[in-house]
């Protein structure tokens, strides 16, 4: 039989070329690296991590990635095998000896009769033949071209500027309203699409003053390139003059405050749902280089958003993705050409464990396809299925970006909502899980 091609031995390729080899299929790996490098990779072995040295949380009842930890050890992959293998001692998250973790991801596939390691890179897409492109958010300038020249400009990015997203029940309504600014919308839910965050002149002057104070992280050399016009972080505005944000994203027209009608706000937040659920919202506008830390102090001091919890934080950096949302298939498959698959960080999901996850599921689908069967997804309320459903279709296409799983991409458990509930909700949520992905791999 034909071999399956990989693009890519980072965490998606090396999971997917091994979940392929499980399955009795012959498969070739292409790595550009070491003869051709990033700015953020160091070596050139397979499934470096380019910074961090953890898979995060490790806990399967309280926590939607270490519920994904679970569903990959399940279905026996490569990634959490050698990662539990080079476990290093981290209180609740599974840390990894980064070097041998990758020395021993390298070793298990050059061990592996059915895989083939191609050093090279690969500058086009290919036509013949079925393929798994993971090459990341570092995709190579020449693939990258190619990609784009296939899917159009607009639907591959080279930057994530992202603005922090918001679990909707950590919202406190009493403050906060519904509104579409100006109304606008041809329908109710079109016209109430925001919800929106009322300030006064104090709140905005203190708000002003903390964005100017908080911690910054800084860019890496050639990460900025023709980026700065397009999508301004929030503190560079800020710095431009303290009333630019009140003109910008924070205007205060249009709207008013359903609390209190008759008090015109002197700035407003908008955040704009950002998936199909309705469970998740993003700050409209607000890209950061804030500090992690920082963002959760400067942003909870928007009223409203006093008690919010975050899906994710924003930030800004060299990513390459795709907009999956319009282009791939809940099969992974590119719908213009559907002998590519992708998967890893380049279809919009963020985090090693994350991108293994795309990976498995990628080479899972790539090998029944070869052997003549058609495999779909995992349900939506498992980890896996949850960040799949969300990149191909639950997500908001226009304001597509990177996303880490969450409980917020599950799908609500009967009976055990409401904001009080999350040490009933969350070991419901994976306690399903576990239950349907058990039945995925059976099935
Ligand atoms: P990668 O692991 O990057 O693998 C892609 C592989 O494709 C690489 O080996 C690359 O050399 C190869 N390749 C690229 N183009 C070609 C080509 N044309 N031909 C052949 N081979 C090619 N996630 C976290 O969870 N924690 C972190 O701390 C973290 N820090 C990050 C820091 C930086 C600077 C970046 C860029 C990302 C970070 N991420 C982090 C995000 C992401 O999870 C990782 O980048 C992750 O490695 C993505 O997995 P992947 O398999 O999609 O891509």
């Amino acid at each position: 039989t034909d071999p399956i091609h990989i693009v890519g031995a980072g965490m998606a390729g090396s999971e997917a070329a091994w979940q392929i080899a499980r399955a009795g299929l012959p498969v070739v790996l292409h790595e550009m690296r070491p003869a051709l490098g990033t700015f953020a990779h160091r070596t050139g072995d397979c499934a470096e991590m380019v910074c961090s040295n953890s898979f995060r949380s490790d806990d399967d009842v309280m926590n939607a990635v270490g519920q994904l930890h679970w569903e990959m050890r399940a279905a026996e992959g490569l990634i959490m095998a050698m990662a539990d293998r080079h476990k290093l001692p981290a209180g609740g998250a599974l840390a990894v000896d980064r070097d041998a973790f990758s020395a021993s991801v390298t070793a298990a596939l050059r061990a592996e009769p059915l895989v083939t390691i191609q050093p090279g890179e690969i500058t086009d897409l290919p036509r013949e033949g079925r393929w798994i492109i993971a090459t990341g958010p570092l995709t190579s300038p020449a693939l990258g071209a190619a990609i784009q020249a296939e899917t159009g400009a607009d639907a591959l990015a080279f930057f994530d500027a992202i603005a922090p997203i918001v679990h909707a029940d950590t919202i406190d309504m009493g403050v906060a309203w519904r509104q579409s600014r100006y109304d606008k919308g041809e329908t109710e839910d079109e016209r109430t699409a925001y919800l929106n965050c009322p300030m006064t002149r104090d709140d905005y002057e203190a708000f002003i003053d903390a964005l100017l104070a908080a911690d910054k992280t800084e860019f890496h050399e050639g990460e900025t390139a023709g980026y700065f016009d397009g999508c301004l972080p929030i503190e560079v505005m800020a710095e431009r003059g303290r009333e630019t944000l009140r003109h910008g994203p924070m205007k205060p027209v249009g709207l008013t405050n359903a609390h209190k009608p008759a008090e015109k706000p002197y700035a407003v937040v908008q955040l704009r749902r950002d998936n199909a659920l309705g469970t998740l919202y993003n700050i409209v506008g607000f890209q950061t280089k804030m500090k992690y830390g920082a963002q959760t102090e400067v942003f909870r001091m928007i009223p409203g958003l006093q008690n919010a919890s975050f899906a994710r934080l924003g930030g800004i950096h060299r990513n390459t993705f795709l907009n999956s949302p319009t282009l791939i298939d809940d099969r992974l498959r590119l719908r213009a050409r559907p002998n590519l698959r992708f998967a890893g960080q380049v279809t919009g999901v963020e985090g090693y464990v994350e991108s293994a996850a795309m990976g498995l599921l990628a080479g899972r689908m790539a090998a029944a396809e070869a052997l003549g069967r058609d495999l779909g997804p995992p349900l939506q309320t498992t980890a896996m299925g949850a960040l799949v459903h969300h990149i191909t279709g639950g997500a908001e296409a226009k304001t597509f970006q990177p996303m880490n799983v969450n409980f917020g991409l599950f799908p609500p458990v009967e009976g055990r909502g409401g904001r009080r509930g999350r040490k009933d909700r969350y070991p419901a949520y994976t306690e399903r899980a576990k239950a349907d992905f058990a039945a995925w791999l059976a099935g």
